[in-house]
């Protein structure tokens, strides 16, 4: 969650400092200002964070269809649809952010 680098927990992932909520600026650098660690082991490699991308996408869409249940009458009508919309599409940018780091220290022993 500090957009810290998983071997030195010195070194940012990130260019920015506000790494969630930050739109269309992404840059990460691609390795480590302290220790040199790669964070883009290969090609191709945050491919795999779209999976976790996908299910913190799915928990905040249960969670969104949750709290709606209790304001309107049915769980599932167009209104709790929108909202999870709109909570999908203003969290994106931290979602893909938190889904890389994971993903980063998921992979990290396999450097
Ligand atoms: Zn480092």
């Amino acid at each position: 969650m500090t957009n810290k680098c998983p071997n030195c927990h010195e070194g940012h992932i990130y260019t920015d400092k506000n790494i969630y909520f930050n739109f269309f600026r992404n840059k990460m650098h691609k390795t480590c200002n302290k220790c040199g660690y790669k964070f883009e082991k290969e090609p191709g490699f945050f491919f795999g964070a779209m999976y976790i991308s996908y299910t913190i996408g799915v928990a905040q869409a249960l969670f969104t269809a949750g709290i709606g249940s209790y304001f309107y009458d049915t769980p599932l009508n167009l209104k709790v649809f929108l909202w999870i919309m709109l909570v999908l599409a203003l969290m994106s940018s931290f979602n893909m952010r938190i889904s890389r780091i994971i993903w980063i220290y998921l992979f990290k022993n396999n450097q």
